[in-house]
């Protein structure tokens, strides 16, 4: 059977400006360079999980600009479903204004536009989700639509899986506001980087944070490290899984690909140390190419970089 993702999240354009130094308010710089990318944590998890090989159906909103409609026109080209995605009338699309310095020290600005619309009420859940389905979410949606949407899934036979990223509004302890009970029960796996881990629980070693997690009902928390690879922790037990070595060139959209990879590689049945091995494969790749979405790899090659380490290697 094939592996079925349903991602909910965002689309959005990233306008990208590079230029010597990063302007200071008020004062304009000439930049040289522009690129246009898709974007989208919720787009770029999608792509990844349809490179990954699964069946992926998205859920989320665009405008009806012209970004919006080149961005599903995309998202359909590599393979994803975009017949759920919810087009408004009179909004714009998600877009995010980028300016990139020599160094590659960076601004961001993010208007969500069409995704911060995105309800509960526009989404009409599959029934009977046969074999494993998983239902993969991110934080560049309302919160409340997330919350309701997860649970909903999990209520239908889902595995649930959650990357926390970006961090979720900070209180002002600094902490971001812990999601109910009943959310956190509904999750499967909680994918974070060290950051957004510091976010959501506080004090301790991330080990620490993490199993407070797990204390409040969360399956597996699954912590990522960048070159450091990544931690999976369960309620008996604690995974290493090292990062694969590559020449790194540009690491964003390694945590996307690892999400996508994760959530595509367990609805094909993967047990979920493999996946974490497999997503941690395709994520090292994903860091040798520039961009993001464009950079997410071919099953084939993170099959081949698996293939020598399973032999042993
Ligand atoms: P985020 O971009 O969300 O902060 P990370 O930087 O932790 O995410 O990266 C996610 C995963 O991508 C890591 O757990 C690791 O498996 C892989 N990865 C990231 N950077 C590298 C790197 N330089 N070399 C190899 N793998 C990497």
């Amino acid at each position: 059977m094939k592996a079925r993702v349903l991602v909910f999240g965002s689309i959005n354009t990233d306008f990208v400006t590079y230029v010597a130094d990063l302007p200071a308010p008020g004062e304009t710089v000439i930049g040289g360079r522009f690129e246009l990318f898709p974007g989208g944590k919720g787009a770029n998890q999608a792509v990844a999980a349809a490179r990954s090989g699964a069946d992926v159906e998205f859920y989320g909103c665009v405008g009806d600009d012209a970004f919006g409609t080149q961005r599903l026109h995309d998202l359909a080209e590599t393979g994803v479903s975009t017949e759920h995605v919810v087009v408004l009338p009179g909004v714009h699309s998600g877009i995010a204004q980028v300016i990139v310095d020599a160094s590659g020290e960076n601004l961001i600005a993010v208007a969500p536009e069409a995704n911060s619309r995105f309800r509960p009420e526009d989404v009409v859940l599959p029934e009977g989700a046969a074999g494993v389905t998983v239902a993969l979410f991110q934080n560049e949606v309302p919160q409340s639509t997330t919350e309701v949407l997860l649970v909903s899934c999990r209520e239908r036979g889902m595995t649930v899986v959650w990357n926390v990223a970006p961090a979720g509004p900070e209180t002002t302890s600094g902490v971001s506001e812990m999601p109910p009970a009943a959310t956190l029960a509904a999750v499967d796996f909680l994918i974070c980087n060290r950051r957004e881990l510091a976010g959501l629980a506080g004090g301790g070693d991330a080990e620490g944070r993490a199993r407070q997690l797990i204390g409040l009902g969360v399956g597996g928390v699954i912590v990522t490290l960048g070159a450091g690879g990544s931690l999976l922790l369960t309620a008996g037990e604690t995974h290493c899984q090292p990062a694969f070595p590559v020449t790194a060139v540009d690491t964003v959209g390694a945590g996307d690909c690892f999400c996508g990879y994760f959530a595509a590689s367990l609805a094909s049945g993967m047990e979920v140390k493999a996946a974490l091995r497999r997503a941690s494969a395709a994520a090292a790749l994903a860091a040798t190419i520039e961009g993001a979405q464009t950079s997410m790899p071919l099953a084939a090659d993170v099959d081949s970089l698996l293939a020598p380490a399973e032999r042993g290697g």
